[in-house]
This record gives C-alpha cells, sequence and structure tokens, in this order.
C-alpha cells in the first residue's frame, strides 16, 4: 500500500462504470482522478482491456505527464489530463470517451444544438465543439495542445469551465470534467445521451428550433440557480 492506494482506486471505480453506460468499445476511452494535495492523478493504463483492470493497475502521474508510480504506460492521452488539471483548479476528475453520438457530431465539426429542457437541465448553451487542430499542434506535442486546444476554445466562447463541464474536439471526441469523478462520468453519459437526442431531432425534423430562452432559464435555474427546487432538500 502507497499513499497513492485511495486515489488509485476512485480511479479505478470510476473507469469500470463506463462500459456498463456503453461509452465505449474495447479500450477506448479513460478516466483520471487527481489529488490536490499531492499533485498528482490517476489514470487507466495504455491499451489495456476494461476486463483486465485492477487498482493496482492505474497509473499514478503528475501535471507535468511523468509517471510518479506504476509499472505500465499511463493512457497515451495522459498529457491532455495533466494540461486540464494544471490550469482548472477545481476540476476533480476527467473522462476522455469516442461514444458513438458525441463522436459523430465531433466529426461533423459541429456544436450540439441546444433542442429541449433535458439539455438545458444540464447547461445553457450548445455543447462547443472545438475545431480540428492545427497541423503543427497535431506535428508537436498532439496530446498536449489537445489540452490547450479544449482550454483555449473555453476561453474564446467566453465559457467558465465550472459551468460548462464538457466540450468536443473537432474530428476527435467529447471530454467532460467535474469537481468528482462521479459526476465526470455522469457528464460523460449526459453529454452522449444528448448527442443522441439532438440528432434524432434533426432527423424527424430538419431545420428545427433551438430551445426558447424562457425555457433555458427556467430549467437551469430550478436545477442550479439560487432558487433552486429540483430533487430532494
Ligand atoms: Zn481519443
Amino acid at each position: 500500500m502507497t499513499k497513492y492506494a485511495q486515489l488509485k482506486q476512485t480511479a479505478y471505480d470510476a473507469n469500470m462504470q463506463l462500459p456498463g453506460l456503453g461509452l465505449l468499445l474495447f479500450t477506448f476511452g479513460n478516466v483520471s482522478a487527481v489529488d490536490r494535495d499531492l499533485g498528482v492523478f490517476a489514470i487507466k493504463p495504455s491499451g489495456i482491456p476494461y476486463k483486465e483492470l485492477t487498482p493496482d493497475k492505474m497509473v499514478v502521474v503528475d501535471f507535468k505527464g511523468k509517471t510518479i508510480e506504476g509499472s505500465l504506460r499511463p493512457s497515451s492521452d495522459s498529457l491532455t489530463h495533466a494540461v486540464l488539471y494544471k490550469e482548472w483548479n477545481s476540476v476533480g476528475a476527467i473522462v476522455h470517451t469516442h461514444s458513438t453520438c458525441a463522436t459523430a457530431w465531433a466529426q461533423s465539426l459541429r456544436d450540439i444544438p441546444i433542442y429541449g429542457t433535458t439539455h438545458a437541465d444540464h447547461l445553457t448553451c450548445d455543447i462547443p465543439c472545438a475545431p480540428p487542430m492545427e497541423d503543427d499542434m497535431i506535428e508537436g506535442y498532439y496530446e498536449y495542445e489537445t489540452g490547450y486546444q479544449i482550454i483555449n476554445y473555453m476561453k474564446w466562447k467566453d465559457l467558465k469551465y465550472e459551468e460548462v463541464e464538457m466540450m468536443l474536439v473537432g474530428n476527435h471526441g467529447p471530454f467532460t470534467w467535474g469537481k468528482t469523478p462521479e459526476k465526470a462520468v455522469y457528464n460523460s453519459a449526459v453529454l452522449e445521451e444528448l448527442a443522441r437526442m439532438a440528432f434524432m431531432t434533426e432527423q424527424l425534423r430538419p431545420g428545427v428550433s433551438r430551445l426558447k430562452n424562457s425555457l433555458i432559464r427556467k430549467h437551469y435555474e430550478r436545477k442550479h440557480g439560487p432558487g433552486s427546487y429540483y430533487g430532494q432538500i
């Protein structure tokens, strides 16, 4: 047992939620969980099938992407996670998948429009899709630059990471985050469902309008506003 045992267990538990939620095939996808006091995060090892994962196999990495504990190589996306943790102080966990519907929107280079109250229950804007990365970013430090693509696009859209906890990276797929691993995984499942609903909505009614502002405000604020009244006290 080391001081990282609890963090590795937490990251393992979060990773193991993904297959059951239908968010991935084979080894696609990864979840990490951070310990701010220790300055490290635990992440899935690269290329290991989920059924072979154990808490012990999780890899502990610092914010520069250096492995601190673990005999396996960390997920190839580790540097993306490291950059996001370094820049965004209150993020506790990050999830990346290639879930089908969210990835289809990313491949189409489209924001996911807000069409209904399910979407408004979670966020008041379209789910942003960052443009594909420039060639020099792809040919340089690709995973590191992917993190900056996410951060810079959030800034450019004037979005706060504490409020909008999901994004698509164009041509690639979805990234979500949250204060806790549970919330980051939840966001990943919600994003996939919103992507599926928006896709079906456009199929059923091409040219359909976005949700009107009064409904966006109502649904968001009853769950998140100062006078929220959704759920039990
Ligand atoms: Zn990926």
